[in-house]
């Protein structure tokens, strides 16, 4: 018989999605070596290189909690700051049994060029508890977060590090730091962590602000294409926050989406699914599977799909060397984080696939967490309208510079994307100097 505090802890916390080790260049390498390709490209300096590569703070701290049973166990807990030159560093925290020092490290690099491809003043940081979440009643995860967020308490702030969700953590989880944090300082500081409940000081826009960033670089790509927004047909990979939220703004402004798919498979309608229907059915059954009236696909062949726009919004690693050749979409809109190897960016781009790489493509989230954070600073609260203008306005205007600088350099938008971030944070170097 399943255990009903865990039963409890399964309803705060979403489901991990499936984690795939593939070796096919390990994201994180991946990333890696765009940065040294980008960084060449740029001359930059041997020593602001070596600067940017290395990050600058990491906490392993010891997590102790007494589970339900009456026993005390202890998980490891990490956070690191890869670079805060231009500002506090943002970036998830997440609780998985998959967290290494390593993925952490790389992870909050990672956020530094995110955050700097659409000019925020922010860094990039990144944190886990190796734990499966899973398994944990409410009240132990209570637990966890709050000892975890008083052991990492000498970096946390509004003024240096700014958490947010991430894999198996959530608004709850946030509450519970920003609680935690308040109590050690002795006054609300709503400003400390990103992606609360509105009613705490979260932002309104911010649910759909990563799928309305998809949706937002996307007609700006079909524009530059030449396809008229109502002809385009659209392909969606993974139902989620981010998928299901695109393909549901895509639908709206009149996309046709021809296809999407999530964990379960994949569903196919060539005259355009009915997207508000898919979301209901979903509502009821979880998965698209089952979904009447349309064609079951499997999600390699959905990649492989007749469209205009392809949108991987699920996993990391889904357009390898083994399936770039196969690809028949004019456009790709990285919603999901390292959808591509390295491998496959080279076959891309010799198709003359126009892609919008991910630090570009699903920076709406990060934006929205820094407007989160200015009108917690600022006490006063925008209107969801307010917050989707400003976030367009960002994205248009980081679209065109990254556009602009791969045409400049004759490179990728890939590569242009990361030589945009690297080029603004070694210039915040260069300005600083180098204290010693
Ligand atoms: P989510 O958990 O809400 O949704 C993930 C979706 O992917 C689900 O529909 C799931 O069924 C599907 N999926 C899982 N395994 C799959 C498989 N093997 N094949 C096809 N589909 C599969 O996650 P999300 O928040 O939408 O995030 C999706 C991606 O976007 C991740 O890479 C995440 O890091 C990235 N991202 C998310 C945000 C955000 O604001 N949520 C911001 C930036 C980047």
């Amino acid at each position: 018989m399943s255990n009903p505090k865990t039963r409890r802890a399964q309803s705060i916390i979403k489901p991990d999605r499936d984690r795939r080790f593939v070796t096919e260049d390990n994201p994180f390498e991946a990333m890696m070596n765009r940065f040294d390709d980008a960084a060449r490209r740029l001359n930059l300096e041997p020593g602001l290189y070596k600067v940017l590569r290395s990050p600058e703070k990491q906490i392993i701290v010891s997590v102790p909690i007494l589970r339900d049973s009456g026993e005390i166990e202890v998980y490891t807990g990490i956070r690191v700051l890869h670079n805060t030159s231009r500002g506090p560093a943002k970036g998830g925290i997440r609780f998985d049994l998959a967290v290494t020092l390593d993925e952490v490290k790389a992870l909050a690099a990672w956020m530094t060029w995110k955050c700097a491809v659409v000019n925020l003043p922010f860094g990039g940081g990144k944190g886990g508890v190796i734990c499966d979440p899973t398994t944990m009643s409410a009240a132990e995860l209570e637990r966890l977060t709050r000892r975890y967020t008083a052991e990492i308490i000498e970096i946390l702030g509004p003024d240096s590090d700014v958490p947010a969700p991430d894999v198996n953590t959530n608004e709850r989880v946030m509450a519970w730091i920003m609680d935690t944090y308040s109590m050690h300082k002795g006054h609300t500081v709503t400003a400390v962590v990103t992606g609360k409940p509105v009613e705490m000081g979260g932002s309104l826009g911010r649910k759909d602000a990563t799928g309305r960033g998809c949706l937002v670089v996307t007609k700006r790509a079909l524009d530059r294409l030449g396809i008229p927004v109502e002809k385009a047909k659209v392909v969606v990979q993974g139902f989620g926050n981010v998928g299901s939220t695109a393909a549901r703004l895509m639908a709206a402004e009149g996309m046709q989406v021809v296809a999407v798919s999530d964990k379960s498979g994949g569903i196919h309608d060539p005259k355009g699914l009915d997207i508000p229907k898919v979301i209901e059915w979903i509502k009821e059954h979880r998965f698209v599977e089952g979904y009447p009236g349309a064609e079951r696909l499997t999600n390699e062949e959905l990649l492989t799909l007749k469209c205009d726009v392809l949108v991987p919004a699920a996993l990391e690693n889904v357009i390898t060397s083994k399936n770039a050749e196969k690809i028949k979409a004019k456009i790709i809109c990285e919603g999901a984080n390292g959808p591509t190897t390295a491998k496959a960016d080279a076959i891309l781009d010799k198709k003359g696939i126009f892609v919008i790489p991910d630090i570009l493509a699903n920076a709406g989230g990060v934006t929205v967490s820094y407007f989160e954070w200015v009108q917690d600073r600022g006490g006063y609260f925008w209107d969801e309208e307010t917050v989707n203008e400003r976030l367009e306005k960002i994205m248009v205007k980081a679209f065109d510079e990254v556009v602009a600088m791969a045409e400049k350099h004759q490179v990728s938008n890939r590569i242009a994307s990361y030589m945009l971030a690297i080029d603004r944070v070694a210039a915040m170097h260069r300005m600083r100097g180098l204290y010693a």
